[in-house]
């Protein structure tokens, strides 16, 4: 039995490539029994990306009452740490994700656009030191729950980013390890799931997903719980990297993972055996 279930999904409402319904007949097509939707929110700091949620929430709606026979589609929003809590009203479950730092001045620069605004800020604003551009992407990213209220932990690690195609920083180095471990342990206290997100392993990108083995096997050490993800922005990557996923969790040691589930209505967590699963 495959993993038939997806939680972080794009499409043409924020930065997809197919619409809603494109990816929901994809997911019947592979077999999937769940699909989360997961558009990205508004964040008040950026006036040229605005989400409309009211057309997005009601189109998922219609969505779920036409396949309800066949799959069962969850309408979430993916919250940037910085997003306004009302961005995410009327969504069913919320991915809490960091995709900026906070430079304190009203200026807000993006970790994974290009690794130039990296280096840019980094040598502007960290003297050049990879290592405390790193510790204030963290610094926010142990704020992402109780900032956006959210039901899982996105993409935990996405400073890291470039740094296998751009080497910046050594994810060995306690400089670097450090403030990322510091924050996974606050998160940690949270009881709530971290995905493993396969987005940049699905697009040849990085050679493991987010978070990377070193910290998914910490995460497993504290306890941590897990929810596979592909962060697909178009429909044929849906489940794209999902065996490379199951095989680095066992490696680091869970044995199960979570997919979310409705349950008298409101979407709950149900754990599955990884084992099952390859
Ligand atoms: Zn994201
Ligand atoms: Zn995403």
């Amino acid at each position: 039995m495959a993993l038939l279930a997806n939680f972080h999904t794009h499409c043409t409402f924020c930065d997809g490539k197919d619409t809603a319904e494109d990816m929901v007949r994809e997911a019947v097509r592979k077999g999937f029994l769940h699909l989360g939707m997961s558009s990205h929110a508004d964040t008040w700091f950026d006036p040229d990306y605005r989400m409309d949620m009211k057309a997005y929430l009601t189109e998922i709606r219609r969505l779920r009452e036409a396949y309800r026979d066949r799959i069962e589609i969850l309408a979430g929003v993916e919250m940037d740490c910085l997003s306004r809590p009302e961005a995410s009203d009327g969504a069913e479950y919320v991915i809490g994700s960091t995709h900026y730092l906070d430079l304190g001045d009203g200026r807000y620069p993006s970790v994974d656009d290009t690794v130039e605004i990296q280096d840019r800020v980094c040598r502007e604003e960290f003297g050049g030191d990879y290592y405390r551009y790193c510790r204030a992407y963290y610094d926010l990213e142990a704020q992402v729950v109780a900032r956006t209220k959210c039901t899982f932990i996105g993409h935990f690690d996405l400073v890291t980013r470039f740094n296998e195609e751009e080497p910046r920083f050594d994810e060995e180095d306690p400089r670097y390890l450090g403030p990322a471990k510091e924050a996974m342990r606050a998160l940690a206290e949270y009881r709530l799931p971290f995905e493993i997100n396969t987005g940049a392993l699905n697009r040849g990108r990085r050679s493991v997903p987010y978070p990377a083995p070193p910290l998914l096997r910490y995460l497993h050490e504290l306890g941590g719980e897990i929810i596979i993800n592909s962060d697909a922005h178009q429909k044929e990557k849906l489940d794209g990297a999902f065996p490379e996923a199951i095989r680095c969790a066992i490696r680091c040691g869970f044995t199960h993972t979570n997919i979310l589930a409705k349950d008298g209505g409101k979407p709950v967590f149900r754990q599955i055996a990884l084992d099952r699963l390859l």
